[in-house]
């Protein structure tokens, strides 16, 4: 990719800019899987350790330009405090603090606010966020992008402020960066791709891209409705986005012919309500009740789907297979990830739900080739997209 790494810039003495991704779940101001903080660290201390001091731009959510009290990254300020054993100062403002930011001395940290409640980071309009960036670049002497998560948007913090300085990844990005080049280079095969989740529209892109790269493709989670009423079958009230069906037949055809093999669940578990105590019903996934959704998918599909994956070399699984926030529809995603866990390959968890998930159910990442943070921006990288995060550390 030829993206310039930390160690190539070699920072002494300065004034960084790092935009990091600590976009972790919070609930009621308490932070759920710190994973993506975690991931953060190395660069942090590197940085430390090399007498920079370091202003922090990272996001929350989606505020749509708006300060909302409930994506604040003070938590996270917070969070990266005990981590560290190293104060973390926040900054409630984001503009107008050039003063706060020069006068950080060696190895003092100050957090901005997130970076989202400013509407030029997200603008359509490139002057708006060349405005904001101009302004984010006076903070410090030099940028370093680390925030995976986030490099698949053309966003003010993630590129045109990295255009304004000298600039390099840190070391999360250029791990994340490694493995996915291994990835997509020269896979070992069998090479299986597993994809869940929740919309198809999210991820039909990277499954219509993949059907000439992998050999075997799985889904499961809320987008296989839309698969199995390509079908023709009956999916009752589960998720569906109607106006891809015919998408989805097309790219069925073009699986057939290029000999992938496609897998679909042969069976569902479906319920009621949309609840974390409604009880599932295993049935074959053509029969699926009108009055219900599907929720996860069935054990024998689990099954299939496992004995699939540990004959694969490469592994990349994006999506739960179900709701594993509830209970009663976690099994589904337990199984596959632990067949990835078995895997004599390289297996690679990517997603936000996806990393929290395996971790709710008790998986260790190392349990795993990898964990990547970034769920949109590891299926971008997969699909050979550029992304304007990492061209922009070129
Ligand atoms: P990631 O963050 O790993 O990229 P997604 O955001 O695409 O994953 O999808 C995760 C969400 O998909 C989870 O919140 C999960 O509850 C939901 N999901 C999985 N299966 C279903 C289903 N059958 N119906 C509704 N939602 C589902
Ligand atoms: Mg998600």
């Amino acid at each position: 990719m030829g993206i310039k790494t930390l160690s190539e810039l070699n920072p002494r003495n300065s004034k960084v800019i790092l935009r990091c991704d600590l976009n972790v779940p919070i609930k009621d101001g308490v932070i759920g899987d710190p994973g993506r903080i975690i991931a953060s660290l190395s660069t942090i201390k590197k940085l430390l350790e090399a007498n920079c001091s370091i202003v922090i731009i990272a996001h929350l959510g989606r505020p749509k330009g708006e300060k909302k009290r409930d994506l604040s990254l003070a938590p996270v300020a917070e969070k990266l405090t005990e981590l560290l054993k190293r104060e973390v100062k926040f900054s409630a403002e984001i503009t107008g603090v050039v003063k706060q930011a020069q006068d950080l001395k060696p190895g003092e940290i100050l957090m901005l606010e997130n970076i989202r409640f400013e509407s030029h980071e997200t603008s359509k309009d490139e002057s708006e966020r060349i405005k904001l960036a101009t302004e984010l670049a006076t903070y410090g002497d030099l940028y370093i992008g680390d925030g995976f998560g986030a490099v698949h948007r053309k966003h003010a913090s993630v590129y045109e402020l990295a255009n304004l300085l000298p600039h390099a990844a840190g070391d999360l990005i250029s791990a994340e960066v490694k493995v996915l080049e291994e990835l997509t280079k020269n896979p070992s095969r069998p090479y299986g791709v597993v994809l869940g989740g929740a919309k198809v529209s999210d991820k039909i892109g990277v499954i219509s891209n993949l059907l000439d790269k992998a050999n075997v493709i799985a889904i499961g989670g809320g987008m296989v409705f839309t698969f199995l009423a390509a079908q023709g079958k009956e999916i009752g009230k589960s998720l569906v986005e109607k106006d891809l069906i015919e998408t989805v037949k097309q790219l069925l055809i073009r699986a057939e012919k290029l000999g992938v093999k496609f897998l679909l669940p042969t069976d569902i578990v479906v319920a009621k309500e949309f609840s974390s105590d409604s009880e599932g019903t295993i049935v074959a996934s053509d029969k699926i009740p009108s009055d219900q959704m599907g929720l996860d998918i069935g054990p024998e599909s689990a099954e299939s789907f496992a004995s699939e994956i540990k004959l694969c070399k490469t592994v990349f699984w994006n999506g739960p297979m179900g709701v594993f926030e509830f209970s009663n529809f976690a099994q589904g995603t337990k199984v596959i990830a632990q067949a990835l866990t078995q895997v004599e390959g390289i297996a690679v968890v990517g997603g936000g739900d996806s990393a929290a998930a395996v971790r709710k159910l008790g998986f260790e990442d190392k349990d795993f080739g990898y964990i990547s943070t970034g769920g949109g921006a590891a299926l971008e990288y997969l699909e050979g997209k550029e992304l304007p995060g990492l061209v922009a550390l070129k």
